[in-house]
């Protein structure tokens, strides 16, 4: 394991990009639950559609495995805009050359990085392309409300969204 100094650098690198927020949280205060992904299923014209959604995404319950593999996880919260797949897999990347080597970010809404996403293994970019949050059956209000950041229901187009990212790391 790396560091408090690399995680310091970690923590700095996060913020060239610039997010509205970011709080170190307990993986166990990342909330996973099975209602979300029958939203995935049930209401959600993305499903299927993607390599990085349900259903070939985590479930709730492999997500709250993976999580409980952790001992710190970041919270970034972006605003109404977020960096590119790209952009989080960099951090996610730095992070790893730091010396956090199971270091693994996780984004928001479906991959986007082909148009549309071929659904055949293997993905075209790998290196860039990383499962939602919600996409692996995390309760991002909750989570995010319980990081003290705004989470609600947009809706409509007038309305200011939030997005947010989770970066794990040990
Ligand atoms: S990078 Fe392309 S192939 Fe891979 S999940 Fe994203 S859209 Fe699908």
């Amino acid at each position: 394991m790396a560091d408090t100094a690399d995680i310091a650098a970690v923590q700095e690198l996060i913020g060239h990009y610039e997010p509205a927020g970011v709080a170190r949280v307990a993986p166990a205060d990342v909330v996973t639950a099975e209602w979300v992904r029958m939203k995935c299923r049930f209401g959600c014209g993305g499903y299927g559609r993607c390599l990085t959604c349900p259903p070939y995404s985590p479930t709730p319950r492999q997500t709250r495995r993976l999580l409980d593999d952790y001992a710190t996880a970041y919270l970034i919260w972006w605003g109404a805009d977020h960096p590119s797949r790209g952009d989080l897999a960099e951090i996610e990347r730095q992070t790893f050359l730091a010396g956090w080597y199971k270091a693994l970010m996780l984004a928001s809404g479906p991959c986007g990085l082909c148009d549309p996403c071929p659904l055949e293994h293997p993905c075209r970019y790998p290196y860039q392309a990383r499962p939602a949050m919600e996409a692996c059956g995390i309760d991002v209000y909750e989570t995010a409300h319980r990081a003290g950041f705004p989470l609600r229901v947009v809706t409509c187009r007038e309305d200011t969204p939030n997005f947010y990212s989770l970066l794990l790391v040990e």
